[in-house]
């Protein structure tokens, strides 16, 4: 990579000024990519739409990653699969040489978020199933057809370069792309472009807003015996579990405040009659610096270590993610600012603004519709805002990044919930990933044509990122990802998810095969 700069930035005039008829070049190929994306919206319909009805948890994508796998074989890209002992994982590759620009984005759904898109009020495909509550079913038609965008012009005026084709694997349960750092697939990365969806189309650079976590299960080990006949012989784990969580909200109170932390009771026992000889609690641990976390996460062991020593039982704790916060870069923000700019959000149509404000009532927000100005680039804030985390974090630490929140949802529903699913199979998910997907695509233009932005990235990373920090992942060099997780669900809902699977042959839209009006409104 570095050889690559240092060459490239020899060959031009002054060091770091493109000549004009390259500033030409790069606002032709802008042109010509923002038109291909455009050309390409029913592909981006059918990847969010697919992804959409295959409704995917975590570490169980296998549906997607066959879908996008097969998308990308057919446009030349390698992929291999069943990578960083994630088996739903790949990594995809197209191109020549450097740069290396990675493109990702998370692909898995939300427990319970089952929804029909479209419809305005609380109606679930499959009760008690999955859904997308967050989103992740469009980043992938984002990514795909920007690239796609890319490889005609690239081939055809023998620009070098490769495009790399990532999915953040369970990032709901932030435990997958710490792997992918610890494997080393980003060590030969130049930058990365991810993606998030979101209501507004955005970019940051500096200390992101949120936290970042770690995300850990103990596990208690007592003595089962019957309830009533013999309890005293029997070491209750739920006990134990019970104790640590009550040690934990008391603590909270002298915590900065800043900290989020929650838990649910992965195994509470079997049934009342037997003491439970097993238990598990599991933990998301945030804070605003990895240095905050890893403090919290001391005092929760010593919790766990309290309540086994009041119950007689024994503890041990496993690491099922972790995520950095997040550090985006300024200079590659910067270049994403201009080219939201010159994208503009979507054309949004009265239909889409009464369907968005009704969902807004419906989740009791203010109803101020589908946004209509590009938010554009948001500098570091002053003081620190806490919030949510994603492992992109772990990545933004190894190699220059930003993440573009693209408009492909409507703002303000409260997140991680049925209501979040409403609108990601329809126009205005159709609409704003394609929007989104000329940004990324204008964006590896710059990337691609001009090596002063990598080199100022690069500078801006090293020596302000860098300076006062070293990453180190919060999982240690022999956890393995926790891809038990969410098998059991899977296992229960995909036979009745597969009926539902869109039919892009047969059905313009997964509205038109599911057979529902857009917008369906409540009466
Ligand atoms: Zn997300």
């Amino acid at each position: 990579m570095r050889i690559f700069i240092a060459l490239a930035v020899a060959f031009l005039p002054f060091g770091t000024i493109a000549s004009a008829q390259d500033s030409e070049q790069i606002t032709a190929l802008k042109a010509e990519v923002t038109q291909s994306v455009e050309d390409n919206q029913k592909m981006v319909q059918e990847i969010v739409d697919s992804l959409f009805s295959f409704s995917e948890l975590g570490f169980q994508e296998y549906e997607t990653q066959h879908y996008i796998g097969n998308i990308l074989e057919e446009n030349g890209f390698d992929v291999t699969k069943d990578v960083a002992g994630l088996p739903s994982g790949w990594w995809a590759t197209w191109g020549n040489g450097g740069p290396v620009i990675a493109l990702g984005t998370d692909v898995d759904g939300i427990p319970k978020a089952s929804q029909k898109p479209g419809v305005a009020y609380k109606d679930p495909l499959i009760e008690g199933a999955p859904g997308h509550g967050e989103g992740h079913n469009s980043g992938m038609a984002v990514l795909v057809t920007a690239a796609l965008a890319l490889q005609d012009v690239m081939e055809r005026d023998n620009i070098p370069g490769t495009i790399v084709i990532w999915p953040g694997i369970a990032e709901e349960l932030l435990a997958g792309k710490a792997f992918f750092t610890r494997e080393g697939l980003f060590n030969d990365v130049d930058a990365v472009l991810f993606v998030h969806v979101g209501s507004s189309l955005a970019v940051s650079w500096g200390k992101a807003r949120g936290t970042g976590l770690i995300s850990v299960e103990y596990t208690f080990k007592g003595e089962s015996a019957h309830s009533a006949g013999a309890p005293w012989r029997g070491k209750s784990a739920l006990d134990a579990v019970e104790l640590m969580n009550a040690g934990w909200n008391a603590r909270r109170e002298h915590l900065h405040p800043l900290q989020r932390s929650h838990y649910i009771i992965s195994d509470g026992g079997d049934q009342p009659n037997v003491v439970p000889q097993t238990a598990s609690v599991w933990y998301y641990i945030r804070e605003m610096t990895a240095e905050n976390i890893l403090e919290n996460y001391e005092k929760l062991n010593k919790t766990a270590d309290g309540a086994a020593l009041m119950t007689d039982t024994t503890v041990s704790h496993r690491v099922v993610g972790g995520a950095w916060p997040r550090h985006y870069n300024k200079p590659m923000a910067e270049a994403v600012n201009e080219n939201m700019n010159a994208v503009g959000m979507p054309d949004w149509d009265e239909t889409d603004q009464v369907f968005a404000k009704a969902v807004q009532a419906l989740a009791d927000t203010e109803q101020k519709g589908l946004d209509t100005e590009v938010a554009g680039v948001r500098e570091p804030s002053e003081y620190p805002v806490s919030g949510g985390s994603d492992d992109i974090g772990d990545i933004s630490w190894l190699v220059p990044t930003i993440t573009l929140n693209y408009p492909a949802n409507i703002g303000n529903l409260g997140g991680h919930n049925w209501r979040n699913t409403i609108a990601m199979a329809t126009p205005v998910a159709h609409k704003g990933s394609t929007i989104g997907a000329k940004v990324i695509a204008r964006t590896m233009v710059d990337l691609f044509m001009k090596p002063e932005l990598l080199e100022a990235s690069h500078k801006y990373f090293n020596d302000v990122q860098l300076a006062e920090t070293t990453y180190a992942p919060f999982i240690s060099a022999t956890e393995k990802p926790a891809i038990e997780k969410n098998v059991d669900i899977m296992a229960k809902f995909k036979p009745q998810l597969k009926e539902l699977y869109y039919d892009a042959n047969k059905y313009d839209t997964y509205l038109e095969q599911l057979g529902i009006t857009y917008p369906t409104l409540p009466e």
